[in-house]
This record gives C-alpha cells, sequence and structure tokens, in this order.
C-alpha cells in the first residue's frame, strides 16, 4: 500500500479554512470540494489512458484518451457525498456507485447499510472518498468489498487522516496482492478516545449538510 500526503501550499491553505470552527457549512462544502479536486489532480497521476489521434484544424495530433472501462468513483456515504462533485468534475466519464457505511459511536465499528456498487468490478479502478480517515475501519471494510469484487487498482482520498487509521489500512494489507493507495491533504497528529481526529476539523458529516 501507498500513502501519498500531497504537500502543496493551497492544499495547506484550503485544509486550514477547513479545520477552522468558525467556517461555515457552505464555506465548508466549497473548501472540500476544491479540496478534493486538487487532490484529485495527484490520486489520478497513474490513471488508465491509450493513445488516440485527433484531427486539430492544422493537423493530426497524437494524444491519449481514458482507458475503457470507465473508473468508479464511489463516496461513503454519508460525509464522502461532499466529495463527488469535485471528483465527478474532474472524471465527468466515471460511474458512480453509492456505499453507505456508518460507524457504531461506542464501538468505532463499521457497518454497511447501502451498497450500490456494481457487482463486477474485475478492470476497473475504483476512486473512494471518505473525507476522514479515522481508526482505518470504515476504509477496510470498504477496501475489502471492493477487492471481493475484482477491482484493479483502488485509490482512497481522504482529506485529513490519522496516523492510526494509515497504519491499521496498511496492517490489513499486508501480504496482500493488492494495489491500494491512500491520497490524503495531511497526517494529523493523533486519535482521541472518541475516535476523533486531532486537531482535526470536527465531525466531517456535521460540518458538511449539518446534525440530523
Ligand atoms: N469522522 C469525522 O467526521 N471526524 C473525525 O475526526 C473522525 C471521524
Amino acid at each position: 500500500m501507498k500513502t501519498l500526503t500531497i504537500e502543496h501550499p493551497l492544499i495547506a491553505h484550503k485544509l486550514t479554512a477547513l479545520r477552522d470552527e468558525n467556517t461555515d457549512s457552505p464555506t465548508f462544502r466549497r473548501l472540500a470540494d476544491e479540496l478534493v479536486t486538487l487532490l484529485a489532480y495527484e490520486a489520478t497521476r497513474t490513471i488508465s489512458v491509450e493513445p488516440t489521434t485527433v484531427q486539430t484544424p492544422v493537423a493530426k495530433a497524437q494524444g491519449v484518451k481514458l482507458s475503457n472501462p470507465t473508473p468508479v468513483i464511489i463516496p461513503i456515504l454519508r460525509a464522502g457525498l461532499g466529495m463527488l462533485e469535485g471528483m465527478s468534475r474532474l472524471l465527468p466519464t466515471a460511474e458512480v456507485g453509492f456505499l453507505g457505511m456508518v460507524r457504531d459511536h461506542d464501538t468505532l465499528e463499521p457497518s454497511t447499510y447501502a451498497d450500490r456498487i456494481p457487482g463486477d468490478l474485475r478492470g476497473r479502478e475504483v476512486f473512494l472518498l471518505d473525507p476522514m480517515l479515522a481508526t482505518g475501519g470504515t476504509l477496510i471494510a470498504a477496501i475489502e468489498l471492493m477487492l471481493s469484487r475484482g477491482a484493479n487498482r483502488i485509490v482512497a482520498i481522504c482529506l485529513l487522516s490519522a496516523p492510526e487509521g494509515v497504519a491499521a489500512v496498511e496492517k490489513a494489507l499486508v501480504g496482500r496482492d493488492a494495489d491500494v493507495t491512500i491520497v490524503t491533504a495531511a497526517i494529523d497528529e493523533r486519535l482521541n478516545e472518541k475516535g476523533y481526529i486531532v486537531p482535526g476539523l470536527g465531525d466531517a458529516g456535521d460540518r458538511l449538510f449539518g446534525v440530523v
């Protein structure tokens, strides 16, 4: 497994504003959207393309186009929804699946409540969207599901990560023949006793969509 922490002044600037408890929901949504587009630039660096030729007004030009089958973008509900538009703007032809996972507030264990993902992901590149990689439980369960459906390559885009979560995903994949990359804007200090990332940004779902 690879972990890429993307260091870029614009990403750091937007992440700082996202963390600020005074940032309201509309601004938080816009910043999350902008951040995912910036992270997606790195996350798609090795996306599969194939050669193609186009006719310009002047001459033929060699180029590339995205390979088929197209990638699949899968936001993990509910907070991952706040990253969907920013990602699909960059990959408008990608299919979109939805995975609903919730973690128990006491045990922090994840369970699946919605699965709208192709049954066959063989040969597909999957982009999982989850703003917060905290304990890693949700992401590990999501990765296992993608691997069980044959996904070729999995890239998880997380706005913020905890070292415990990154280590847990790494441990879960030890000795496995799985092409998995985590792309994140920052790895924070630690998790607190409630499973929140410190300093983090609080509950990403609540800050995106309100407490419902
Ligand atoms: N999920 C969140 O929304 N925030 C955290 O800090 C950890 C998990």
